[in-house]
């Protein structure tokens, strides 16, 4: 891959304030176990992505942001317009609606916990035209970058945002509104299934945002308490 390109994206997400993916703390001796892969390596190695057919369309890549050393990481279906210009995730209306969530739920629990704690991300890298759900082919290709993203970070649990996230990262077929408020597991993590915020967006889902409010509570006391 081109070495510009390269520096280009790693100036890139240290602008947006990833600055602390080069300053992790070392870890203690006896904690010390093979060299894990960093969130920078996978970015360099995602490079300029043309494995799918989602590159073709895309205006940015939107890999992901927030705290490479989250215990929560948040993961939704992949980039929409907005998120697709600014390369940076979850932030047009529903990733305004998903701040909100996580910000406002968090202080009425007490827990001290802002947007910039946590990491955010999607399984597809790069927005599907239209803003359709991401094919399977596609989720397969990309879904090894999400992987790596999840092994380097190693929350202590994820929240999946809606049902497309939450079939790649968990296995099951059954529709969100089955999955919802159920802990899952990926590899040694627990996971944990909540709508996503496009769908709270809709006028009509009063029921559903209440679930997600619940939802949301039970993940931060797992993760924060
Ligand atoms: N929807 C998603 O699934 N991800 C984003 O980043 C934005 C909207």
């Amino acid at each position: 891959m081109d070495a510009d390109l390269i520096r280009g994206y790693l100036e890139f997400y240290q602008d947006l304030g990833i600055k602390t993916l080069y300053r992790r703390e070392a870890p203690a001796p006896e904690a010390v176990a093979p060299a894990a892969e960093t969130l920078p390596q996978i970015l360099v190695d995602i490079g300029d992505c043309r494995r799918c057919r989602l590159h073709e369309g895309r205006n940015k890549l939107v890999f992901g942001v927030g705290n490479p050393a989250a215990p929560l990481v948040f993961v939704g279906e992949g980039p929409g317009a907005d998120e697709d210009a600014q390369g940076i995730p979850f932030v047009g209306r529903a990733g305004q609606l998903l701040t909100q969530m996580i910000e406002n739920t968090a202080k009425r629990e007490g827990i001290a916990l802002t947007r910039d704690d946590v990491y955010i991300c999607n399984v597809v890298k790069c927005r599907p035209p239209g803003n359709r759900a991401p094919e399977p082919d596609e989720m397969e290709i990309c879904g090894q970058f999400l992987e790596r993203q999840l092994a380097a970070i190693h929350p202590k649990a994820i929240c999946v945002l809606g049902g497309t996230a939450a079939r790649a990262l968990t296995g099951h077929k059954e529709g969100v509104t089955k999955m919802r408020g159920r802990w899952f597991q990926w590899r040694d993590i627990p996971v944990m299934v909540t709508y996503h915020p496009s769908y709270l967006l809709r006028p009509y889902n009063q029921d559903a945002k209440r679930e997600a409010w619940e939802d949301l509570k039970k993940v931060l006391h797992f993760v924060y308490d």
